[in-house]
């Protein structure tokens, strides 16, 4: 069942949202070779417990930090460790937050110093195939529109999308109704209106779409090893078109 969200249930989220831009930035410049995930999970809890949120991954199904940490062939759900970034890594940081009793989702795959042409393609493709996919959450698209726009560009690219996970609802709970593939035939699924939030988030793979679980249970890499990034934006539709709660 789709929980529509009151305008004031909205305004919380974006108010959310907005510590999580906090968050990017402060990941952007806190990134570097030699820094480690343990460090930078530690540095985006502290900014979200600051502002008085609560990181949302925490303990969620017994997940043990507060942001998911996914290098490279990592598609999402790495956990941080004591690793450290190196030169050409891409980093996909996926943060949660609640406060007041409300959710956003929102991830970045940030490159540390000179990356690859590959990679950096693959980091625009990413974030081209979001856009695209929330230029249709306007009232009166159907669901698979944003499913149909995130594959399409991404496959324009040379790339494949991530089948066996996909975006959600999000509100009062981190994951709702309703799933929000990133693959698949337009027109389809529930018709779009105004109170529906998504958390859309393309997950791109430079080679195929197959994935497989670590055995830490979390880490999910990609069959082929090679690169894997996401993007993702907690969004809500209004009568207005498009409102990204994580910008
Ligand atoms: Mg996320
Ligand atoms: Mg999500």
């Amino acid at each position: 069942m789709i929980v529509l969200k009151t305008p004031d249930e909205i305004a919380i989220m974006q108010a959310n949202g907005a510590i999580v831009v906090e968050c990017f930035k402060l990941a952007r410049d806190f990134i570097r070779p030699g820094r480690t995930r343990r460090e930078l999970d530690a540095a985006i809890e502290q900014l979200i417990v600051e502002r008085g949120g609560r990181p949302a991954f925490k303990g969620f199904h017994g997940y043990p930090a507060s942001t998911c940490i996914s290098v490279n062939e990592e598609v999402v759900h790495g956990i941080p460790d004591d690793r450290p970034f190196q030169e050409g890594d891409i980093v996909g940081l996926d943060i949660g937050v609640e406060k007041n009793g409300l959710y956003v989702d929102s991830a970045r795959t940030i490159p540390v110093g000179k990356v690859s042409k590959e990679a950096e393609m693959l980091l625009e493709v990413t974030w081209e195939a979001l856009e695209r996919g929330i230029e249709h959450a306007w009232p009166g698209r159907r669901l698979t529109d944003i499913s149909h726009a995130v594959e399409r560009r991404a496959k324009a690219g040379g790339f494949s999308v991530v089948r066996s996970l996909v975006g959600h609802g999000i509100g009062r709970q981190m994951h709702e109704d309703p799933q929000v593939p990133n693959f698949g035939p337009p027109n389809q699924g529930p018709m779009l209106e105004p109170g529906i939030v998504l958390a859309i988030e393309p997950m791109v793979n430079v080679g195929g779409h197959d994935v497989f679980t670590l055995e830490d249970g979390w880490t999910i890499v990609t069959g082929d090893k090679s690169l894997s990034a996401h993007f993702e934006d907690t969004v809500a539709v209004t009568a207005e078109g498009p409102k990204i709660l994580t910008r």
